[in-house]
């Protein structure tokens, strides 16, 4: 059985204005965090079985590339110490700030067996990365992806940010145009969002920013996807373009229900258990369907985990109409979509129809696609695909 695992690095050196995730600034505390995260790496072994196969491995944050070469190493060595068999094509990716990649950095995680790097780049205009306290400029961009192809890694994803405020689209077009010059494999776009408690928030609410409107942003997401196609990208899932055979394989695992397991502050974990396990307060069965995830506050995190615990805030066993949901929420996100066979195999012949039966309308406008037994989204439909996915619950 394959499974992804991923390890959540809370530290940033400074805070971004328009991100709400759980991070912390200071720097004292990550020597004795990678020691509590090779703890939980031990205790979740067991939630998983004996032949599992480790596929991918992601170091999401935060800011990863904040760890130094020997606590990145103290990692790896926990993983080899309870996992025994890894794929041979494994994935194994590190976020990172693009100016945290210097040769000797770049030669230490190469060494350490990381083989894709995920650069939070945003955008190549210096005044949009220092507006949105980036602490990057576009130069130092392209001497990160100059080093690690240098030092022989050549699997680099971007971040980019679609949406932005008080720019012109030709602002958006420079930045697409940048990103596709230097090739990267895989480029990752999400649009601006205003998330309640941010600096960013604040400022648009108080009228101090001029933001985008849905036809604008429409308009942004759209060129995007018009240039990266010319240039030969694939759009695999709503927000990742990938050159051929350079899918994400850790990404690609959330939305085909790869297991996975998720270590550190915040972090989700999906699996189907192999015996009766006690997990939390609560004793479930072999076969059960789990999705769980860890308390985001970095303080209960590591007092659960000296006391012997999984830091558990909430789990969810996933019924009937929870994984009938969830299959739609993640498939119909990707390129692929449903298998209407294994849909079929899955939730019986009368879903399968009253499946069609609501999508008709949509594939009616063109904003899905049903053919050759697959229900999928058309370019147009990514767009509004949260709405629509919603109207085809049960
Ligand atoms: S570096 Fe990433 S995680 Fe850290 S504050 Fe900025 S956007 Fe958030």
């Amino acid at each position: 059985m394959k499974v992804g695992l991923y390890l959540h690095i809370p530290f940033c050196k400074s805070r971004c204005i328009y991100c709400d995730f759980y991070s912390t600034t200071s720097h004292d505390k990550r020597e004795k965090y990678v020691a509590n995260l090779c703890k939980e790496i031990a205790m979740k072994r067991a939630l998983i079985g004996s032949e599992a196969l480790l596929s991918s491995i992601y170091f999401g944050g935060g800011t990863p590339s904040l760890l130094s070469l020997p606590q990145l190493e103290a990692l790896f060595g926990t993983i080899r110490k309870y996992y025994t068999y890894f794929s041979p094509e494994i994935e194994i990716t590190l976020e990172a700030n693009p100016d945290d990649i210097t040769t000797t950095y770049a030669k230490g995680i190469h060494n350490l067996g990381i083989n894709r790097v995920s650069l939070g780049v945003q955008s190549f205009h210096d005044q949009q990365l220092s507006f949105l306290g980036r602490r990057h400029n576009a130069q130092q961009v392209v001497e990160a992806i100059e080093t690690l192809h240098k030092v022989g890694i050549d699997n680099i994803s971007i971040d980019l940010i679609y949406g932005l405020p008080e720019a012109p689209l030709t602002w958006w077009e420079t930045t697409i145009n940048k990103a596709i010059a230097l090739h990267p494999s895989h480029i990752s776009a999400y649009a601006l969002t205003y998330e309640v408690g941010t600096k960013l928030s604040r400022l648009a609410t108080k009228g101090e920013i001029l933001i985008k409107n849905d036809d604008e942003v429409y308009e942004e997401y759209n060129l995007l996807i018009r240039k990266l196609a010319e240039a030969g990208y694939v759009h695999y899932e709503i927000s990742n373009f990938a050159l051929p055979h350079r899918e994400a394989i850790h990404n690609s695992s959330y939305w085909e229900g790869t297991p996975y397991l998720g270590v550190g502050p915040s972090a989700h974990s999906y699996i189907t258990l192999c015996e009766e396990t006690i997990l939390g307060k609560e004793c479930f069965q072999s076969g059960d369907k789990l999705r769980f995830a860890n308390m985001a506050q970095l303080t209960s995190y590591e007092r659960e985990i000296e006391r012997g615990y999984i830091p558990i805030d909430f789990i969810e066993k996933l019924g009937f109409k929870e994984r009938y949901e969830e299959t739609l929420m993640l498939r119909l996100r990707t390129q692929k979509g449903i298998d209407l066979s294994l849909f079929n195999k899955d939730f019986g012949t009368s879903c399968r129809e009253q499946l069609i039966h609501r999508a008709q309308p949509y594939i009616d406008q063109g904003l899905l696609l049903y053919q050759r037994d697959r229900l999928a989204p058309t370019e147009r439909g990514f767009f509004v695909i949260d709405g629509i996915i919603s109207s085809l619950f049960l």
